[in-house]
């Protein structure tokens, strides 16, 4: 496995913890730029500078975030490494796992994979292919228990939703863990069980769901009703396919 090397900006070197999670994201460049929502120069840039994540509405100002993950598996299978997985990313913002958090956050024993995708379409084959291998790879050497092996909404749920419902959690398990042994039913236990303490944690602690890059909900309603009929075109063609590349004609 090849790792194209992309010092992210933003990170810290001081872990308060062991790493022992894993946490998927999604990341696309949708709201910056909606032709080159999969662009992965677009979303490199994402790591060099503050990304715009919405207007604030307590200041009426426009808001930035600093976020890095330790990877990043493009559309077409390059895997970069964004920050050094000693240090802390910061990816998981507000969340909780089982109810631990350290400063309200997974991010001090996490390591976050993110791959470049959306809520509309399929991921790749070749992201699934580096991201099985990625993570065979980071649970053998920190011996990652596979219950700590999550999305992004899991940690977070009400307020992220990546990797999403085109994340196909089975499939990653089976390669992840040999088919048929060590996998039983994960995805079940996630949503049913698991996270209701978290989402607990998380309304004691009253936070409000923000504007943000990944689930988009500063679109306007055309794009969010355009958003449906992707996901139901790309659920009956089952390939990927992007967006809004009809709307240039
Ligand atoms: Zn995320």
């Amino acid at each position: 496995m090849r790792i194209v090397k992309h010092p992210a900006k933003y990170f810290r070197k001081t872990r308060k913890a062991a790493i022992d999670t894993i946490v998927i994201h999604y990341i696309s460049a949708v709201n910056i730029n909606k032709q080159r929502a999969f662009d992965t120069l677009e979303i490199l840039k994402f790591f060099d500078k503050p990304v715009y994540a919405g207007i604030d509405k307590k200041t009426g100002k426009k808001k930035y975030v600093k976020i890095s993950y330790h990877y990043l598996i493009s559309r077409k299978g390059e895997i970069y490494g964004l920050v050094d997985e000693n240090n802390v990313a910061y990816h998981a913002g507000i969340s909780s796992l089982n109810g631990r958090s350290i400063r309200s956050s997974c991010n001090d024993f996490s390591i976050a994979i993110a791959l470049v995708g959306g809520n509309w379409c399929e991921f790749t084959e070749k992201q699934y292919e580096l991201l099985i291998e990625s993570t065979k790879d980071i649970r053998l050497r920190r011996n990652i228990p596979k219950d700590n092996i999550v999305g992004h909404q899991h940690i977070s749920p009400g307020r992220r939703v990546d990797p999403g419902s085109f994340f196909n959690w089975g499939k990653y398990f089976d390669g992840v863990f040999e088919k048929g042994k060590d996998v039983k039913t994960k995805n079940v236990d996630f949503k049913e069980k698991t996270f209701k303490n978290d989402l607990e944690v998380l309304s004691k602690a009253k936070i409000e769901p923000k504007n943000n890059i990944e689930n988009g909900k500063d679109k306007n309603l055309l794009d969010k009703i355009l958003e449906k009929i992707f996901i139901i075109f790309n659920k009956a063609k089952n390939k990927e396919h992007e967006l809004f590349w009809w709307r240039k004609k």
